[in-house]
């Protein structure tokens, strides 16, 4: 392991995250094959895909996060309100795309306030997991606030067992790369398979060879092409290349990935490819979720 601060890893978390969001965005919902035809293989942010983006645009997994994040460091406390609020703003403000278990979560708050929903077995998206990065950086110093938050944010919009339980799990496996970079890497292969044990479904091995927006899908490509490629790059490209819902298996994979190797690892030409505002407000927000982390009571 090369030296990487917390900084440094909580960094290439973010980062991770948004390139690898840029990247599958272009073969959102295509499969496999045709992203074969029409790029060979996929390994460059140049935008485009279903939703016609500018090369190095983001989508709702990154704009989501970055919303959540930002109205956790404009508040002194936890503030559940506050982030669904964050996302109503988000949502009238016309994102590039919301998937239809977030809108249907954030209408039902703006309808008569309600902060989560009921049980549902339509709420096994990846739509909650996609998006709880800044939870986790803000409470890296707090395992009981994390798991508390983390899905709390999420039943605003998703609740499912699955969903919770993936949260937890992807949340935790970041968090140990932040708190003990030594240990994180047995961990993350322990915690996959704890997951694996507790609910057999998400079983990644051998790999099923589905990707998508079902949490159970996403969790298996993400999981199967991080812990199987270490290099940042390599795992990025093998996971968009599995198309369906590849901005957010991308965006996932970064995370861990960016996580474990920190930004570093992130190869240039994706880190300079990405918008720079977008860019500047994750640099930006890193530093305050980890100077509110510090403070957190
Ligand atoms: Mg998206
Ligand atoms: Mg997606």
């Amino acid at each position: 392991m090369p030296d990487t601060t917390l900084h440094d890893r909580a960094l290439g978390a973010y980062l991770g995250l948004a390139v690898g969001d840029a990247l599958g965005a272009t073969v959102e919902f295509m499969t496999p094959r045709e992203i074969a035809l029409r790029y060979g293989v996929h390994r460059q942010i140049v935008g485009g895909g279903w939703l016609k983006l500018p090369a190095g645009e983001v989508t709702d997994d990154t704009t989501m996060s970055l919303a959540l994040g930002q109205a956790i460091v404009q508040q002194p406390r936890w503030s559940l309100h506050a982030v669904a609020q964050a996302w109503v703003t988000w949502l009238l403000g016309g994102p590039v795309d919301c998937g239809n278990t977030c809108r249907r979560g954030i209408r039902r708050f703006m309808r008569d306030g309600s902060l989560a929903g009921p049980l549902a077995d339509g709420d096994a998206g990846n739509g909650a997991l996609m998006r709880h990065l800044p939870v986790v950086l803000a409470t890296w110093r707090d395992e009981q606030a994390f798991e508390r938050w983390a899905i709390e944010q999420a039943h605003v919009t998703h609740h499912h067992p699955l969903s919770d339980a993936a949260i937890l799990s992807l949340g935790h496996m970041v968090r140990d790369w932040l708190i003990d970079p030594d240990t994180a890497d047995a961990r993350m292969r322990s915690r996959a398979q704890a997951l694996v044990d507790t609910h057999p479904v998400f079983r990644f091995d051998p790999y099923p060879g589905r990707a998508s927006g079902y949490v159970v899908d996403t969790v298996q490509t993400v999981l199967h092409h991080v812990l199987a490629y270490e290099d940042f790059e390599a795992c990025l490209v093998a996971v968009v290349n599995q198309g369906e819902d590849a901005d957010t298996t991308g965006a996932l994979a970064g995370m861990l990935a960016g996580a474990r190797g920190g930004w570093q690892a992130i190869p240039e030409r994706w880190r300079r490819a990405l918008r720079p505002q977008v860019r500047h407000a994750i640099e930006q927000q890193v530093n305050e979720l980890l100077r509110w982390a510090s403070i957190l009571r």
